[in-house]
């Protein structure tokens, strides 16, 4: 969780431990649960059954974000597995030529369409495009891949502003969300990143991938303590059905090791 976000836990528990006059290890446990889960902020990702719905992800490489949109697209779609127009995905990380090839290997396991443009490519025209797609073909979702570079803040913030014009434009009446995919293994560099991010676009919820490592993702806490940002789902494996909707209770007792109520 960071030393800063236990110091503030362990001073309110010290002091519920005082009035409250506290014993034992099952006290002291849900005690800590309670003001933990006060910490977290929790997020339901639900799709707008009116709108076009557009999630532009986001994250640094290896974080495991194409996975993620791999996984958000099965969350997604239809029932009706033959309907596969429901989701589009964008291969907006035109900086690796294998971001692209990815992506669009993940779209065709899944059959679902990946718009793409060649490597270098702009990446708000092949954002572009795929809105333009989705709406004529009647699409429910796009899921926008970005660039996971962290070179340079500034450089971040300008591409991704550039990104988040173009979908604001193209898209006024879509619901929009922004999500970042966080890595559990990284620690306080997960908190950064979600800062830089957040700074930068504006971030509606957090997705905590590698969940099923042996990192117990406490890094959640000062996110939604500290930024203000919500988790919509957690990463529990590399199939695509292993990503399940954050539910704070659950994350807070297999966090303190315990059943907490
Ligand atoms: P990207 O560079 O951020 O797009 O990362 P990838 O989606 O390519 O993922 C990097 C690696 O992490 C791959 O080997 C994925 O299979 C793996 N990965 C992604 N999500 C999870 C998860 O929730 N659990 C586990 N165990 N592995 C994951």
């Amino acid at each position: 969780m960071g030393s800063a976000v236990t110091m503030e836990a362990v001073d309110e528990l010290r002091s519920r431990a005082r009035s409250k006059r506290l014993e034992g290890r099952e006290e002291f446990l849900s005690a800590l649960g309670e003001i933990l889960s006060n910490y977290l902020q929790e997020y339901r990702l639900e799709l707008d059954p009116e709108r076009l719905n557009v999630f532009l992800v986001l994250g640094v490489n290896g974080v495991g974000k194409t996975t993620t949109i791999a996984k958000l697209a099965q969350y997604y779609r239809s029932d009706s597995t033959s309907d596969s127009e429901d989701v589009v995905l964008a291969a907006g990380d035109t900086f690796r030529a294998a971001a692209i090839d990815q992506l669009s290997l993940h779209g065709e396991r899944l059959g679902i369409r990946t718009i793409k443009q060649a490597p270098g490519a702009d990446p708000g025209a092949v954002i572009f495009d795929a809105l333009e797609s989705a709406r004529s073909r009647g699409s429910r979702l796009v899921l926008a891949d970005t660039a996971g570079r962290m070179h340079s803040k500034q450089n971040l913030v300008n591409e991704l502003s550039k990104i988040d014009k173009i979908i604001r434009n193209r898209a006024a009446d879509a619901a929009y969300k922004r999500i970042l995919v966080i890595d559990a293994t990284t620690g306080q560099n997960a908190l950064r990143q979600a800062e830089i991010f957040h700074e930068a676009v504006g971030l509606d919820a957090v997705v905590l991938a590698k969940y099923d490592s042996t990192a117990k993702g406490g890094i959640l806490v000062p996110i939604g303590k500290d930024l203000g940002i919500p988790c919509a789902f957690l990463g529990r494996g590399e199939t695509y059905d292993s990503l399940v909707p954050f539910d704070t209770k659950t994350y807070v007792a297999e966090l303190l090791g315990s059943d907490v109520t």
